[in-house]
């Protein structure tokens, strides 16, 4: 609409007066179409589910019996046929089920069926058990989880392993038991309940929320705390008594693979003849069944900067661009608190907005001296240079990174001083690093280096490098 203002007032005043009229007359024709869908989309949805937009969610009609039996029995006559084949499904006793669900419901809150897949299999074949896990080292379970985010989750794997053991080893089986292990919240909690130890206990994830918005023609904001709690209402409502874990899965699965957020399959759907929102939008053709649930408008991103400086100490200068150089890289470990606490890094220092490269090699070489690495005193700079630009995007942040490598060559010492280190800060061998477990987007500016440094010419076209 902007754009079409914009050509009409590039025009002469007559054409603009014109335009303007006929535009005027467009948009209210326009207006009036649009706020008559508005009303009729209203309409339905308040007639279909007895709710305004604005209504609280207490005022949902329940599942009725017969509703919920009907749709308990077409989902799981759907899913005995359906149900895909999951390494997770695979497990004999209840003990090494709650550990699969466990393992898996969380690594499925991180990404795709697909890739979970793959980690999965490589997780239980390092620890096969809940006794094996707990024995674990962070380090060991975050190189594990690489690449997968949200690093806590994992942390907390690590934590409910050991605490379950410390209380005797049992896997508890009730939902306020399971509630007591760190990092198991609720969906968890009905998960492991209902799949492993057959407790006719709800589960409420995203995939459950849509289909039952659909079912229910519910339009109230998803992620209101309210419609949260009536969905567990209604999810509860409809579990299967004999078979909760089948139904959950069942229902989390329909709305993972046919009732999808933009490509439902309504004409495949077991429980197209429950579906309010399918007929409400048969009705009425100015309804999709993708109107449900209400689309929530996701906060901003927050925008931060940094820049960070991969440190590569090198042994003999002379043997700097050859593939066999002893060099390490200086690792520093993040706090234990906060964004991918507790994970190692490259060096780095947040910056406020975006500054001029001076400003930010003063802030580097400012924080270096803590590593007892200073130009002139304790060491030599071999090379410095800008390697570019990246962005990492987090849930809610985007934080832009100024990479730069800096190959160091240390004064009288023939190599790495091993006793400066300790729990914050380590020096890795080059050969060692790619076998870390480096989150992505460490791996990223480390792929940036090596690709940097295949571009580097040999040793005799090299410049006189930067101080420090
Ligand atoms: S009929 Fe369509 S909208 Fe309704 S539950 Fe099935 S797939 Fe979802």
């Amino acid at each position: 609409m902007d754009d079409d203002k914009e050509d009409t007032m590039m025009g002469g005043t007559g054409s603009r007066r014109r335009s303007s009229r006929s535009r005027k007359a467009k948009k209210t024709t326009d207006e009036e179409e649009e706020d008559e869908k508005k009303k009729r989309r209203r309409a339905s949805k308040k007639t279909s589910s007895g709710l305004s937009t604005s209504s609280v969610m207490i005022d949902i009609e329940d599942f009725g019996k017969e509703q919920s039996f009907e749709i308990r029995s077409s989902l799981l006559d759907w899913y005995d046929n359906n149900q895909r084949d999951l390494p997770w499904r695979k497990t004999t006793t209840c003990s090494d089920r709650a550990y699969a669900v466990w393992v898996s419901e969380i690594m499925l809150q991180q990404t795709r069926v697909d890739t979970v897949i793959r980690y999965f299999i490589r997780w239980i074949h390092k620890w096969p058990t809940l006794v094996h896990l707990s024995h674990a080292s962070l380090e060991e379970v975050n190189q594990m989880w690489a690449g997968l985010g949200y690093y806590r989750r994992a942390r907390f794997l690590l934590e409910g392993a050991k605490f379950i053991v410390q209380q005797g080893g049992h896997f508890p089986t009730t939902l306020s038991e399971l509630r007591k292990v760190p990092g198991i919240g609720d969906y968890t909690a009905g998960a492991i309940a209902s799949i492993a130890f057959q407790q006719a206990v709800p589960v409420v994830d995203g995939n459950v929320v849509r289909v039952i918005a659909r079912l229910k023609t519910i339009s109230a904001n998803p992620k209101d705390s309210t419609t949260v709690k009536a969905m567990w209402k209604l999810a509860g409502q409809l579990v299967d008594p004999d078979r909760p874990g089948d139904f959950n899965q069942a229902l989390m699965e329909l709305g993972a693979t046919v009732c999808t957020l933009h490509n439902p399959s309504c004409s495949t759907c077991p429980v197209s003849g429950q579906c309010r929102a399918l007929s409400v939008s048969i009705n009425d053709r100015s309804v999709s069944v993708k109107d449900y649930p209400t689309k929530v408008v996701k906060a901003k991103k927050r925008h931060e900067f940094s820049a960070v400086t991969v440190v590569e100490i090198i042994e003999d200068e002379a043997l700097m661009d050859q593939p066999q150089c002893n060099s390490r890289f200086l690792l520093v470990k993040r706090p234990d608190k906060g964004l991918l606490a507790g994970l190692w890094e490259f060096p780095s220092v947040p910056l406020i907005g975006e500054v001029d490269l001076v400003t930010r090699k003063d802030a580097i070489d400012q924080y270096l001296k803590s590593f007892d690495l200073e130009s002139g005193s304790t060491c030599e700079v071999v090379l410095r240079k800008d390697v570019g630009e990246y962005v990492h995007i987090f849930s809610h942040i985007r934080l832009k990174m100024y990479i730069e490598l800096l190959v160091l060559h240390l004064k009288g010492r023939k190599c790495v001083n091993l006793e400066k280190e300790n729990m914050e800060w380590k020096y890795v061998n080059s050969k060692d690093v790619g076998s870390l477990g480096l989150t992505s987007g460490v791996r990223k500016v480390y792929d940036m280096i090596q690709k940097f440094k295949d571009t580097i010419p040999p040793k005799s076209d090299k410049k006189v490098p930067e101080k420090l």
